[in-house]
C-alpha cells in the first residue's frame, strides 16, 4: 500500500474542511486604516483595554462607541444585574451538541444573538469550544462533546447563528483549557499532532467556517507558554494559518504581562480600567520594545469587529427591547437534545391516559436548568418537570411529586409562598443594600432571597461602597419537623432567627467566611452558616441575615438566605418508593446538583449524589415502569441501568426543561439525542481521569485517544457509546454509496447513505459516518498505537414517514483524510485505502466500504 504523501494543503486553500467563505461579515467589514490617523498613541493603546468589567472604551473621535459584552453561551446575561430584564436559559452545549443537528444549533444562536441586541450587548462570550477530554471536567456541560468534528461542526453553527443577528461570538477558551484544576496556571502538554487534530479543530472551524469574529485566549499554558502569550498559537496558527480576521481577547485577568503578550498576538485586555497595557504599553513603545504597528493592528482588528456589530460609524441601531428568545425554538432543542439511552418494550412514549403518575426524584424538585459558572443567567422562565407534566396531561392522570433523597450541597432558597416581608406584608424577602456611610442605596422585594452579581449593579449602587446586603423575612413553616436555615455567601456574614423555639432567641449565628481563590468557585459553592430548627407546620420565623461583602474583593457577591424542611432521608425514600407502587409510572429525575458541576473546579467523582442510585434501585423494584431521567451536563455513572425500563439523559435543558421533558416523555416529539459524551461503566475505564496537574503540568499523555477513541483502542466496553440514542421509530441501514475509482488526495469525498424508517411513526435518523485510515505502519513522527482506529468524519439527518427510503448525502472533508505530520509541520494526505463505516453510533455500525485515495 503506497502512504506517501501529497501536497500539503491548510484550510485557506480552501481545501480544509471548512471552505473559507470569501467574504463574511467581517471581512466585509472593511479595515478602518483610514481612522488610525486621528488617533495619537495613547488614544490607541487606550481602546485595547476594558473601560470595566465588560465593556471596551469608545472614541469619539472616530465614531467609535462603546462595546458591550456579556457572558453566554447558554444566555446571555446582559450589562446590567437587573431582575426586571432577566434572560432566556437556552439548553446547554453540551445538550446542543447532543442533538447532532447543527440546524438546530444554528437556530437557537440566532434566538440568542436576537436577545443580544435587545440587551445592548454587541460581543457574546460563548461559543465555549473546548473539549471534553474528561468527564470528570467540571466546565464540561458548556462544552460541545469529546469529539472535534462534532464540535466543530456545532461550533460553526453556533457562530454563524448569533453572528446572523450582528453580534460578535467569542470562541473560548483558546486552547487546551478543558479542565478547571489549576484552571489559571496548568501547562497543558500537548503534543503538535494532538493539538490540530484534536483540540484546535473547533476553533478552526470557528473562524473557518464560521468567521467567528473574537477569539478568546485561556488562562493556562500550553507546553510552557501561557496562552495570552504564545506567538505560535496566536500568531502563527490563528492568525496565518487560519487566516483569522477579528480580535484576540483575553479571559478575564489572563493577560498578566505587557510587552509578551502584546507581541505574542493578543489584542484586547479585560477587563479594566487597569491591566497590564496602557501606560506600560506606551513606555514599551517608546523603548522600541513593541513597534506602534503592532498597536495599530490591534486597534484595527477591533475597529473590524466593532463595524460588524455596528458600532462604529454612522448611528448605532437601537435595541429593539423585549423580545426574548422564541420559546417554542427552546423547547424543540431541549427536546432534540434529549437522549434515549434505554427503552426497553418499548416503554416510552408513555400512555397519555394513565391515571397515575410518581414523578420522584431531587431533580424533580430541584431541577438543574442550567450548569454554574459565568454561564449562568438569570432566567426569567424556568418550568419544572412537574409543570410541564401538568400542562400536558389531563385531569384525569394523577400527578405525584416527591423528593426521594436529598442531593443540595447550599441549602435551597425556600419556596415563595413561604415568605413574607415584613414590612409590607407582600410575599417575598426584603433587601438592602447599605453604603459605608449606613445610607440605603437600594432596596427591592425579592420572590426568593438571592443575589448573585458579576455585572454593573443597579445605578444607586455604588459597589465599592458598600457595606451590608440584608435579607429580611418571616419564613411560615409548611410542614412539622426540623428546618435547615442558613445564609450563604462571600464575606462577612449573620444569621438571626426568632421564634417560637427553644434556643435562645434571638439565635445568632456569625462568621467570615474563608479567603476566595477563584471568585467563580466561589460563586457556585459559596461558604454557608447555618443551624436546624424544629419547627411545627404554621410557625413564623422571623429571620434576618446580612452580608459584608467588602471582606473580599467585592467584585463578585452571592449571598442567600436558604431554609429547606429537613426530613429523616429513609422516610423520603420510603414516600418515594410506596408512590412509585400506586402509580401505573414512575419517572424518576435524578442528576446534578446546584455546585457538582461549575466553572472553577472539577468534578471529584461521577457517581450520581447523595443517595440517588438507592432511590432509583428501590423504585424499579416496586414498578416495571421505570423511567430514569438524568439532569446534568457530564456523564454520571449508573450503576442501575438493567434494571430500569426507560432512560432518559437531558443534560442541562435550560427553561423550557418541564415542556420538552413533557413532550418527549408522552410522545408528542421524539427524542432526537445521541451521545456527545461516552457514557462509562466506572470511573476506572474512563480513557482519561481526573485532569490533576502534577507540578503544574498536565500530560496529555493519552494523545489522540480521548473518550470513544480511547475505549475503541483498549477494546473496553463503555455502558453507552459515543453516539447512541434512540428514538420513537425503527430504521435499517440499506445502502452506502462511495466512490468507485481513486479519488484524488486533498479532494472531499461523497457518500450516500440510504435507511428506511422501518417503525410506525416518522421520524429522524442521525446517520453517523465513521472514518479508518489504512495501516499506517509508517506515520511520521507520531507513534502509530496512539492512532485511533476509527473517528468521526460526518454526519447528517435522515426525515423519513413509516416505510419511507431516503437517502443521505454526506460530504468527507478531506481533511477527514489528513493527518498532521510533527516533522514537516503540515497536514499530508496520505494514499491508501480507508475504511468507510455508516451506522447508528460509534458501536453499531450498520455498512461498510473502502474509499481509496489515491
Ligand atoms: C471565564 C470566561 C468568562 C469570563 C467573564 C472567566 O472566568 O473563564 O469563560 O467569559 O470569566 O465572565
Amino acid at each position: 500500500m503506497d502512504l506517501g504523501r501529497t501536497d500539503v494543503r491548510t484550510p485557506r486553500d480552501g481545501q480544509g474542511p471548512f471552505a473559507a467563505r470569501d467574504a463574511g461579515p467581517l471581512r466585509e467589514a472593511g479595515a478602518g486604516r483610514e481612522l488610525l490617523g486621528a488617533l495619537s498613541l495613547e488614544q490607541k493603546i487606550a481602546l485595547l483595554t476594558g473601560a470595566d468589567n465588560f465593556s471596551l472604551p469608545g472614541q469619539p473621535l472616530i465614531g467609535l462607541r462603546p462595546l458591550v459584552m456579556s457572558d453566554g453561551p447558554a444566555g446571555v446575561r446582559g450589562a446590567f444585574l437587573d431582575p426586571a430584564d432577566r434572560s432566556s436559559s437556552l439548553p446547554a452545549p453540551i445538550a446542543l451538541a447532543a442533538s447532532w443537528d447543527p440546524e438546530l444549533v444554528e437556530q437557537v444562536a440566532a434566538q440568542l444573538g436576537r436577545e443580544a441586541r435587545a440587551k445592548g450587548i454587541h460581543i457574546v462570550l460563548g461559543p465555549t469550544v473546548n473539549l471534553a477530554r474528561t468527564p470528570f471536567g467540571g466546565r464540561g456541560f458548556e462544552c460541545f462533546g469529546e469529539d472535534p468534528v462534532l464540535a466543530g461542526r456545532a461550533a460553526a453553527a453556533w457562530v454563524r447563528g448569533l453572528q446572523s443577528a450582528g453580534v460578535a461570538a467569542t470562541a473560548k477558551h483558546y486552547v487546551g483549557n478543558d479542565a478547571e484544576t489549576e484552571r489559571w496556571t496548568a501547562d497543558s502538554r500537548i503534543d503538535e499532532t494532538t493539538l490540530r487534530e484534536l483540540y484546535l479543530a473547533p476553533f478552526e472551524a470557528c473562524v473557518v467556517e464560521g468567521e467567528c469574529a473574537v477569539i478568546m485566549a485561556g488562562y493556562n499554558k500550553v507546553n510552557g507558554t501561557t496562552m495570552t502569550e504564545h506567538t505560535h498559537l496566536l500568531r502563527d496558527v490563528l492568525k496565518r494559518d487560519w487566516g483569522f480576521a477579528g480580535a484576540v481577547v483575553s479571559d478575564w485577568f489572563a493577560a498578566r504581562s505587557t510587552e509578551e503578550t502584546a507581541l505574542a498576538g493578543l489584542d484586547l485586555v479585560m477587563p479594566g480600567p487597569s491591566g497590564p497595557w496602557g501606560g506600560e504599553l506606551a513606555d514599551a513603545v517608546a523603548r522600541g520594545a513593541v513597534s506602534e504597528a503592532e498597536v495599530d493592528e490591534k486597534v484595527l482588528r477591533l475597529l473590524r469587529v466593532a463595524r460588524m456589530v455596528g458600532a462604529l460609524g454612522g448611528e448605532e441601531p437601537k435595541p429593539q427591547p423585549g423580545p426574548r428568545a422564541d420559546r417554542q425554538v427552546l423547547r424543540r432543542a431541549a427536546a432534540g437534545s434529549f437522549t434515549l439511552l434505554r427503552n426497553s418494550a418499548g416503554t416510552l412514549p408513555l400512555p397519555r391516559n394513565a391515571h397515575s403518575i410518581a414523578l420522584l426524584g431531587p431533580n424533580a424538585v430541584l431541577p438543574q436548568y442550567q450548569g454554574l459558572g459565568s454561564a449562568q443567567v438569570g432566567a426569567a422562565i424556568a418550568v419544572s418537570p412537574a409543570e410541564g407534566l401538568r400542562a400536558a396531561l389531563g385531569s384525569h392522570t394523577e400527578l405525584t411529586v416527591h423528593q426521594g433523597c436529598r442531593t443540595w450541597l447550599t441549602t435551597p432558597v425556600p419556596e415563595p409562598q413561604s415568605l413574607t416581608d415584613p414590612a409590607t406584608r407582600a410575599p417575598g424577602a426584603r433587601l438592602e443594600i447599605r453604603g459605608k456611610d449606613g445610607g440605603l442605596q437600594h432596596t427591592d422585594v425579592l420572590e426568593q432571597p438571592e443575589v448573585t452579581w458579576w455585572d454593573p449593579l443597579p445605578p444607586t449602587v455604588v459597589r465599592t461602597e458598600i457595606r451590608e446586603l440584608t435579607f429580611r423575612t418571616t419564613y411560615r413553616a409548611q410542614a412539622s419537623g426540623p428546618h435547615r436555615f442558613a445564609v450563604a455567601g462571600l464575606g462577612a456574614l449573620r444569621l438571626e432567627l426568632d421564634g417560637p423555639f427553644e434556643e435562645p432567641s434571638p439565635l445568632v449565628l456569625t462568621e467570615t467566611a474563608p479567603p476566595v481563590e477563584d471568585p467563580i468557585a466561589a460563586l457556585s459553592r459559596p461558604f454557608e452558616l447555618g443551624t436546624v430548627l424544629d419547627l411545627d407546620e404554621g410557625d413564623l420565623v422571623e429571620a434576618f441575615a446580612s452580608c459584608d461583602p467588602s471582606e473580599h474583593d467585592g467584585e463578585f457577591t452571592r449571598f442567600q438566605l436558604g431554609v429547606v424542611p429537613l426530613p429523616e432521608e429513609d422516610a423520603l425514600i420510603k414516600e418515594a418508593v410506596s408512590a412509585a407502587q400506586s402509580s401505573e409510572a414512575a419517572v424518576v429525575v435524578v442528576g446534578a446538583a446546584a455546585g457538582t458541576e461549575s466553572e472553577g473546579y472539577d468534578r471529584q467523582t461521577l457517581a450520581l449524589p447523595g443517595r440517588q442510585n438507592e432511590l432509583i434501585e428501590a423504585v424499579a423494584a416496586v414498578n416495571a415502569r421505570t423511567v430514569v431521567v438524568v439532569n446534568c451536563g457530564m456523564p454520571v455513572l449508573m450503576p442501575w441501568a438493567d434494571q430500569v425500563a426507560a432512560i432518559v439523559q437531558v443534560w442541562f435543558p435550560g427553561q423550557e426543561f418541564g415542556h420538552a421533558l413533557a413532550d418527549v416523555l408522552l410522545g408528542v416529539v421524539e427524542p432526537g439525542g445521541r451521545l456527545p459524551v461516552t457514557i462509562p461503566r466506572s470511573e476506572a475505564g474512563v480513557p482519561v481521569g481526573p485532569a490533576r496537574p502534577v507540578d503544574g503540568a498536565l500530560e496529555y499523555s493519552e494523545r489522540l485517544l480521548v473518550g470513544y477513541r480511547g475505549y475503541d483502542k483498549a477494546g473496553r466496553e463503555p455502558l453507552f457509546p459515543f453516539g447512541h440514542g434512540l428514538g420513537y421509530t425503527s430504521w435499517m441501514f440499506e445502502g452506502l454509496d462511495v466512490p468507485v475509482g481513486p479519488v484524488r488526495a486533498g479532494a472531499d469525498v461523497e457518500v450516500t447513505v440510504t435507511v428506511r424508517n422501518t417503525g410506525r411513526r416518522a421520524g429522524r435518523e442521525v446517520v453517523q459516518l465513521y472514518l479508518s485510515e489504512p495501516d499506517p505502519a509508517n506515520v511520521d513522527g507520531y507513534p502509530q498505537p496512539m492512532r485511533p482506529i476509527r473517528v468521526l468524519a460526518a454526519l447528517g439527518s435522515a426525515y423519513a414517514e413509516p416505510g419511507e427510503e431516503t437517502h443521505v448525502r454526506l460530504r468527507v472533508p478531506a481533511r477527514a483524510f489528513a493527518r498532521w505530520d510533527s516533522e514537516s509541520h503540515a497536514w499530508v494526505h496520505p494514499r491508501g485505502s480507508y475504511l468507510v463505516q455508516v451506522g447508528r453510533s460509534s458501536r453499531d455500525l450498520r455498512l461498510s466500504a473502502p474509499v481509496l485515495i489515491g
